[in-house]
Order: structure tokens, then C-alpha cells, then sequence
């Protein structure tokens, strides 16, 4: 093991491979240490379960898609399936029995969301922050009916909301309403988000040390930063460290501070909300949905937003994506996989009644609030977290010595493009936390 080095970075994920990148153009001696057995981090391809199709159990798209974004020159290079293997076909929208919408629901739910959606923007309140969810109440109260298609429609689009930031409206920032989700449209990685960092992390030939899980970063001694892995009894030391450990891992102190981190910092991490998503995966061995369906959006009658969307891989694939989120997602981490299952195929079997379903052959059901290398799935903003949270999470604590990055610390700069919660904007904050060091450490 190298016991010495300028740069220590914790962490392979988009954050960690972007540091490492930046540093590659300088001088200094830098090593990845990084706790899993792969790099990638929430980006994670599975190339295994599904036969010759590989499945993101993490982040998928690539948002803000564009010569702008600092991932596009990468897909463009690497992903030379992308044009044989992108989704077509429609978006289907569907009530809680599977039946379609009538043009008239449609006009009617568009139109109260598009009211309750400026409603939030013209009542935020700097001085007092609220969650949605109370922001909106009255309002919702005296516009949607109390049931039916029009109420089922318009929870379904709220939910879309709630889908995006891995939350629900009752914990999300009504200030914060709109913040930070970049431009541009979104791009499918056909070969797998977590493909591309893997390759990414290859071409760069990056020196990473896997299956090193960092436990104590003590930063007491001026000179060299000493830092503690699991399972090793000699340690590390250098003169720069950058963290970019999920923002889960953080709010559950999973590395010990010696000395502690300052109040402002530890403020901030628990002020930031963290979002849950989980992906339940389906194979089948004959597809028995309306294969031009690119996705179904589908309403309930219970609670807003439950199984609310489905994406369709056609075959051979055969492959059913259902997205949960939030609360709910929580619920279901707690219940075993034959439960979730049963709870799949009911629903199934509810808004395709007209078609027998058969049992998959293989399925796999992400629990990412589990994983002790994330505890949750991305950031978003808590009621009282804003932008200057983001920014205190990005800071530099110990004089400098020690940089942070990470989805959830990708400093706002100004331009419609900025973003946090996804992979490019992990990467964005890798490279800023590395030219930090860079500015700090190179004369030239
Ligand atoms: C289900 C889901 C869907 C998503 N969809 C999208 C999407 O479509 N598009 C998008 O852009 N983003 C999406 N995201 C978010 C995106 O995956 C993350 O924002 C991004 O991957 C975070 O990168 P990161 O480098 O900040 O953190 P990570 O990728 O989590 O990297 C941090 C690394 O630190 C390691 N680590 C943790 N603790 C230690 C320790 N003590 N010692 C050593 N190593 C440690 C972890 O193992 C991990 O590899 C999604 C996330 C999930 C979970």
C-alpha cells in the first residue's frame, strides 16, 4: 500500500474520478481510495441479472444534455451503441385501472397544476420558509376535486415532481421550488451510466485503491493529514484530502473527524435533505405491454405518486423498470423482495386486467437507503436548505487541507446550467475541489 502521497481522494464515484482527472495535469502524487469493489459509486451498471442487457441500479440519464455538459464528450466517445439501443416510442398515461384519460381530464388537471405550480412560485417567502405541501394546501383544497380522474391526474403530475427530487412535497423547500435543475434535455445512456464512469475511469488509467473503506481522517498534525482505513494497520498520509463521500454517509458520521468538523459544516449536512429512489426490476419472459410504450405513467387512487412510473425495454429485453421514490420507497425498503414482488404483480395485474401476466424470470430491487456506502439515493432541498447550504457543504475546512465534493456540494455558479443531485454535477464538483488543490499546491 502507498503510504505517502500529496493527495488523498475518498471515494471513486463521478466526484472522485473528476478530482482525480484534474490532478492527472499536475505534479503532484494522488491516490482513490474507495470502499467498494468498482468505481462508479450511485452510478452502477448491472451486467449480470438480465442476460445481455445491462441495467443502471443508479443514475441513468444525463441530464442537461449538451456540448455544456462536462460528461458529453465522453458519452459521445465511448457509447457507440447509443444510437441502436435508445428508447423510442410514446409516454402513456394511464388511471388506476390501466384505462386512458379523456382529452377533457387532461385540459382540466393541466390546467390546475400549471396554476398550483406558479402558486408556489409567487409565495415563496425568504423570511420564512415552508414545505410545499403546506404552501399549496389551501389552494389544492379549493381547486382539485375531492376524487376522480381530475384529482388522480393532477396527483399524478405533483408527483412527477416529487419523483424528480426523491421526495415528498411535505419535507421539500417551497423556497427552493425550481432551483438548480439545470437546461436541456435528458439522454438515456443505452450501455449503462456506471459503464461510462468505468470507462471513463480505464481511459484515464487512474490509480484507485478499492475495497478501502476510509474510517478517520485526522487532520491535528500541521504538516501531514493521517488517514485510517478498515482492515489495514498501517496508515496514510498526505498533504491534501478530498472527500466525496455521499452526502447519507456524512449525516451518518460513517468517517470519524479528528478534530470534529466545524459546527457551520455539520449544520449544513444535516440541514441538506436527502432524497430516496429505488428502481424495481422485472423480467418477463414475453413482453405483455403495448411494445410503442416507451414508459407508462400511471395514477392511484391512494396515495400521490405510488408505483407512478414504468419504463418499458422492449425484446428481447423484456424488461420492466418501475421508479419509487420518497416515503414510499422507504416503506417498501423495509419489506423482503418475495413481499415487493407480490405487491408488483398485483398492481400489474390491476392496469393490464386484460392480459396474463406471467411471473418474471429475473428481478433485482434496488435498496439504496440501505447501503452503507450512500444511505440514500441523492440530495435535494429540505425545507431551510438553500443554495448557501450547498455552498457550506462545498467549503474547504481546515485551512484548506481538507476539499469537498460530491452531488450535493456543486457550488452554484451563476449560470442556468448549474445543477447538484446528478452525476455531472458530481463531477463538476470534483474538478473544482482538485483545481483548489492545484491553485493551493503548484507554483505553475
Ligand atoms: C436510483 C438512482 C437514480 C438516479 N438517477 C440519476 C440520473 O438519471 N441522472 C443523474 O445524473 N443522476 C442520477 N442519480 C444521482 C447520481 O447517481 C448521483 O448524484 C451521483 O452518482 C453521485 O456521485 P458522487 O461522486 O457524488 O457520489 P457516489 O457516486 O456515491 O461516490 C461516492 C463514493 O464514495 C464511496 N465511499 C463512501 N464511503 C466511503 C468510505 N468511508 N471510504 C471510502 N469510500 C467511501 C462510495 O462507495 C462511492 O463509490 C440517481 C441516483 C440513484 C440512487
Amino acid at each position: 500500500m502507498k503510504s505517502d502521497v500529496d493527495v488523498i481522494i475518498i471515494g471513486a464515484g463521478a466526484a472522485g474520478l473528476a478530482a482525480a482527472i484534474e490532478l492527472q495535469s499536475t505534479d503532484l502524487t494522488f491516490l482513490i481510495l474507495e470502499a467498494r469493489n468498482r468505481v462508479g459509486g450511485r452510478a452502477h451498471t448491472d451486467q449480470n441479472t438480465f442476460g445481455e442487457t445491462s441495467i443502471d441500479l443508479g443514475a441513468s440519464w444525463i441530464h442537461s444534455y449538451g456540448p455544456n455538459n462536462v460528461l458529453y464528450n465522453y458519452h459521445n466517445t465511448f457509447n457507440i451503441d447509443s444510437h441502436k439501443n435508445q428508447r423510442h416510442g410514446s409516454i402513456i398515461c394511464v388511471d388506476y385501472d390501466g384505462k386512458p384519460f379523456t382529452s377533457e381530464t387532461f385540459i382540466q388537471a393541466r390546467s390546475i397544476y400549471e396554476h398550483l405550480d406558479s402558486y408556489i412560485s409567487y409565495n415563496k417567502n425568504d423570511e420564512n420558509d415552508q414545505s410545499i405541501e403546506q404552501v399549496i394546501q389551501s389552494e389544492y383544497e379549493r381547486l382539485v376535486p375531492s376524487h376522480g380522474p381530475v384529482k388522480r391526474l393532477v396527483d399524478l403530475l405533483l408527483s412527477g415532481c416529487e419523483q424528480y427530487e426523491a421526495g415528498n412535497f411535505v419535507h421539500l423547500s417551497a423556497n427552493q421550488w425550481g432551483v438548480g435543475e439545470g437546461t436541456g434535455s435528458d439522454q438515456w445512456v443505452s450501455s449503462g451510466y456506471g459503464k461510462l464512469l468505468e470507462q471513463i475511469a480505464d481511459k484515464h488509467n487512474l490509480p484507485i485503491q478499492l475495497n478501502t473503506l476510509v474510517t478517520k481522517i485526522d487532520t491535528t498534525n500541521n504538516e501531514r493529514i493521517v488517514i485510517t482505513t478498515m482492515n489495514s494497520t498501517s496508515k496514510i498520509s498526505c498533504r491534501r484530502v478530498i472527500i466525496t463521500i455521499p452526502l447519507g454517509c456524512l449525516k451518518s458520521e460513517t468517517i470519524l473527524f479528528e478534530p470534529p468538523l466545524p459546527d457551520w459544516k455539520r449544520q449544513a449536512i444535516n440541514h441538506m435533505g436527502l432524497g430516496l429512489m429505488n428502481k424495481l426490476i422485472l423480467q418477463f419472459p414475453q413482453h405483455f405491454w403495448d411494445t410503442n410504450a416507451r414508459s407508462f405513467l400511471h395514477a392511484c387512487n391512494e396515495r400521490r405518486g405510488r408505483f407512478r412510473s414504468i419504463i418499458c425495454l422492449p425484446p428481447p429485453a423484456n424488461i420492466l423498470i418501475l421508479f419509487v421514490s420518497g416515503i414510499f420507497a422507504r416503506e417498501l425498503e423495509a419489506l423482503t423482495d418475495i413481499e415487493i414482488l407480490e405487491h408488483i404483480m398485483k398492481f400489474l395485474r390491476q392496469i393490464f386486467s386484460e392480459t396474463i401476466i406471467p411471473d418474471p424470470i429475473n428481478y433485482k430491487f434496488t435498496r439504496w437507503a440501505q447501503d452503507p456506502l450512500a444511505y440514500g439515493s441523492y440530495s435535494n432541498f429540505a425545507v431551510h436548505s438553500s443554495r448557501h447550504t450547498i455552498e457550506k457543504l462545498a467549503r474547504e475546512t481546515s485551512n484548506g487541507r481538507v476539499q469537498w465534493a460530491g452531488e450535493h456540494a456543486n457550488i452554484d455558479d451563476g449560470t442556468e446550467d448549474w445543477s447538484y443531485g446528478c452525476v455531472h454535477s458530481a463531477f463538476q464538483s470534483g474538478q473544482r475541489a482538485a483545481k483548489n488543490i492545484r491553485d493551493q499546491l503548484c507554483t505553475s
